[in-house]
């Protein structure tokens, strides 16, 4: 692991790296940003989705919080968001969370004191009631946790689609199209996060415009 002064030590070497495969790398960079990708994961420090896809700065416009959650009252979250749809346009919105993920973890087993993270994961110990006939139905303790780690992003889904600025822009016809992932950490691949599109459709959670692939 890296000490504090080896990060100013290997940011110079990688700068020079940079630059000795692209002299204007910088130049460029700096000029400004239209990311296609809008990044909603958790703040886990083995979580840096731009590794795992090998993607170059500029590629996604990030936010991250514990357990990636999505608040429709949360102005930090509602800022990104924001900004992402109305002004960089981006293409796509992924929310990504990640086996292991110790936000889900202590949601599942110890939510319980009075603490600002309890408080944080209360709505994923919800999660968890709300789906528990099905959570129930699995044995393996390991594998029950992984399960809630999958119906969390399904849940923050829910939560994109349902908010104003994103079903005002599907109704438009020009909008970004939504994804969940998980990081399966234990072998480094992403999976996709099936979305019941019709189910939703039907109850109003996606308005019926709504297609997966860009035309
Ligand atoms: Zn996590």
């Amino acid at each position: 692991m890296q000490n504090y002064d080896d990060l100013l030590k290997e940011n110079i070497e990688w700068v020079e790296m940079k630059l000795s495969l692209d002299k204007d790398y910088f130049k460029n960079l700096s000029k400004g940003q239209k990311p296609p990708f809008l990044y909603i994961g958790c703040s886990d420090s083995r979580m840096p989705i731009d590794t795992f896809t090998q993607s170059e700065p500029g590629s996604f416009f990030i936010h991250r919080n514990i357990a990636n959650q999505v608040f429709g009252n949360d102005m930090n979250f509602l800022a990104t968001l924001e900004y992402a749809v109305e002004q960089l346009e981006v293409q796509h919105i992924i929310v990504s969370g990640h086996y292991e993920c110790g936000g889900i973890r202590t949601a599942h087993e110890k939510c319980t004191n009075s603490s600002v993270i309890s408080s944080w994961l209360m709505p994923i110990k919800k999660i968890e009631l709300e789906n528990r006939e099905e959570l129930d139905k699995i044995e393996c303790v390991e594998r029950r946790i992984d399960r809630l780690t999958e119906l969390n992003v399904l849940e923050q889904l829910k939560h994109i689609f349902e908010l104003p600025i994103i079903k005002n822009r599907i109704e438009s016809g020009k909008y970004p199209r939504i994804h969940g992932w998980i990081l399966d950490i234990r072998h480094g691949k992403i999976k996709e996060i099936v979305v019941p599109m019709e189910e939703w459709k039907s109850k109003g959670i996606i308005p019926q415009n709504y297609t997966e692939q860009q035309v």
